[in-house]
């Protein structure tokens, strides 16, 4: 919800630490962060000692459905005998399969769409901020903006669907309490046009959070 990165080798220490089982679901960092898309793992330049059960899945970033679990041998052959959800679910169709595996080829090959990416975040945050937008410390695709007041937020996101820009509101129980949201999501298919699009469009509506918190320190955690 916020776009920020666990403090992965933090926790991973932690764990040995207490001889805990670390699982980590990089839904949202697998081809996004790290080298070639390769995740949060990389990013932080953890190996399967450090993460022993690492997560992915195809539906994000990759376009595709499904998802993977990497573990040991030994974790994946229980997996296969005893996980009910997996043992139950219809095999992934061998189209998704292909149509994944040219993703990968494509996040292994075309870091452009990364850098792409990148751009636009650095964008976004530099323009929505100078429009007195209060955003919070992300460095990623999703780029919360703070509003504090859940009807708020409802009408800011109203009136940007009105203007064709698809921009849900994130409300508690879902966030803090007093932190409702705007959640915007990047990606590489975003062109330079469509982000100036959407910053006219909140410079345009930024009357409407008048008197609204929007300067500093609505978060609570
Ligand atoms: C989206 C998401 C999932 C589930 O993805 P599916 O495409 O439904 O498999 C799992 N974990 C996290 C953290 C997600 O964001």
């Amino acid at each position: 919800m916020d776009g920020d990165l666990a403090p992965l080798g933090q926790l991973a220490a932690s764990a040995q630490r207490h001889d805990a089982v670390l699982i980590v679901d990089d839904a949202h960092g697998f081809g996004i962060l790290g080298q070639g898309g390769r995740g949060i793992a990389d990013h932080y330049s953890l190996g399967s000692h450090e993460l022993p059960l690492l997560i992915g899945t195809l539906g994000k970033a990759f376009g595709t459905a499904g998802a993977f679990v990497a573990g040991s041998r030994i974790l994946i052959d229980y997996l296969i005998q005893f996980a009910r959800t997996y043992i139950y679910t219809t095999a992934m169709p061998p189209a998704i399969a292909a149509a994944s595996l040219v993703s990968l080829q494509l996040s292994e090959t075309e870091d452009w769409r990364r850098q792409h990416l990148r751009q636009l975040i650095k964008q976004f945050r530099a323009e929505a901020q100078a429009l007195g937008y209060t955003l919070m410390p992300s460095e990623t695709a999703i780029q919360p903006i703070l509003i504090g007041d859940s009807r708020q937020a409802m009408r800011l996101s109203a009136a940007l669907q009105a203007r064709g820009i698809a921009i849900s509101a994130i409300r508690p129980p879902t966030v803090p309490e007093g932190s409702a949201r705007l959640r915007v999501t990047l990606s590489a298919g975003h062109s330079e046009d469509d982000l100036a699009r959407l910053i006219e469009a909140l410079a345009a509506e930024r009357p409407l959070l008048a008197g609204a918190r929007t300067e500093t320190g609505a978060r609570n955690e």
